[in-house]
């Protein structure tokens, strides 16, 4: 081992032995391809593998930590399958996280026979990623999940989304308003619409459920044989929320025909065959409500919406959120999910065949 890695070995040797592991590590490296949190793969002399994860700065811990532990008390409490839900372990003093001057640290029982997709393979795989998210709501449908802590203020927040994009035109902070006028009248055209959700939310029309608001096929574990779904993992933004927002998100993400930031947006599309293989997926294993079911086509135009708008106030601002890697990206950003909004509304007759 050269001098740094020994250094580093020490130093997360030290952190990951301040948690209820089994054994004395004797590798830790890091893992994953996670952007948020820095993770290692934790492997000791009693044959154990963990994940140790370097919590981002970027949250509030305690919220965070708070809300994982609860939901991972009661899911692996009422799971058959051993790997049907992540473990949290806890530190030698029965906390959630461990904390010294270098950061905030977690410890997760590494979930073995498991595979972590970057992209599917197959429809069976996006299949699979919806099972694992309709699992996760159906494990949690007696949670109180008013109880939880919300890490990110507002986030489905239509009606408030709207607030701050208004703010950014009135501000135009770059002068950038007149060169978007028709992409800020696309938004402002929608604003009705994309408030409904928001609106039955606030009336108590939908259920408030756990969700789980990062529903990315990297974010799910697959058997890695058969590659049925396991569990899901990255829960650091579960709050409480719709059903639809978990739906929405998934749909805006996978079953867009072109990247996030794609110029030709004649790409710009629903796969409405990956539409209904996720629907399938996702309500063959969970139990929503018939008005949560109506919902979720109108989920995956909000999302895709609100994604929009946030990429356009983002742009107005002046890049401040989001980060670019060339100028305009969030315009371009912004024109995709337009366009899929656009192409949502051509298709909502056969999204609502569920
Ligand atoms: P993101 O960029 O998606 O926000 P992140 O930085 O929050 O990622 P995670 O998604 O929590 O990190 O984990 C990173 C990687 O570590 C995952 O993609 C997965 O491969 C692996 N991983 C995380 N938890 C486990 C676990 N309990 N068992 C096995 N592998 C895991
Ligand atoms: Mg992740």
């Amino acid at each position: 081992m050269n001098q740094f890695k020994e250094d580093n070995f020490y130093k997360e040797k030290n952190i990951a032995s301040k948690f209820q592991i089994k054994g004395t590590p004797i590798t830790i490296e890091r893992y994953g391809c996670g952007h948020i949190n820095t993770t290692y793969l934790v492997k000791t002399d009693k044959n154990k593998r963990y994940i140790l994860q370097r919590i981002s700065d970027a949250f509030d811990v305690k919220i965070l930590m708070d809300n994982i532990s609860a939901v991972l008390k009661f899911t692996s409490e009422n799971i058959n399958d051993e790997r049907g839900s992540m473990k949290l372990v806890k530190t030698l003093d029965g906390k959630n996280f461990y904390s010294d001057s270098t950061g905030n640290y977690r410890v997760y029982e590494f979930v073995e026979g498991s595979v972590c997709l970057q992209t599917a393979e197959n429809k069976s795989d996006f299949y699979e990623c919806a099972v694992a998210f309709g699992k996760f709501q159906k494990m949690l449908e007696d949670f109180p999940a008013e109880t939880l802590g919300e890490p990110l203020k507002n986030f489905h927040n239509t009606i408030d989304r709207y607030r701050l994009f208004k703010e950014a035109i009135t501000n135009d902070v770059m002068g950038r308003a007149k060169l978007v006028k028709e992409e800020i009248d696309f938004a402002l055209s929608h604003e009705k619409d994309g408030s409904i959700l928001q609106k039955m939310r606030e009336l108590g029309e939908l259920p408030i459920r756990v969700t789980h608001n990062d529903t990315k096929l990297n974010n799910v574990l697959l058997d890695e044989k058969t590659h049925k779904a396991l569990c899901v993992i990255d829960l650091d933004t579960v709050m409480p929320g719709l059903a639809a927002y978990d739906f929405g998100d998934s749909i805006r993400f996978g079953a867009a025909t072109a990247a996030e930031d794609e110029k030709d947006l004649s790409k710009m599309t629903i796969n409405l065959d990956l539409y209904h293989t996720f629907a399938k997926g996702f309500l063959d294993s969970c139990d929503l409500t018939e008005k949560e079911i109506e919902t979720l086509p109108l989920g995956a135009k909000t999302m895709a919406l609100e994604c929009g708008v946030r990429f356009l106030t983002d742009y107005l601002n002046g890049d401040t959120y989001f980060a670019t890697h060339y100028e305009g990206q969030n315009l371009d950003r912004c024109r995709t999910q337009f366009k899929l909004v656009s192409e949502m509304e051509k298709h909502f007759d056969e999204m609502r065949l569920l």
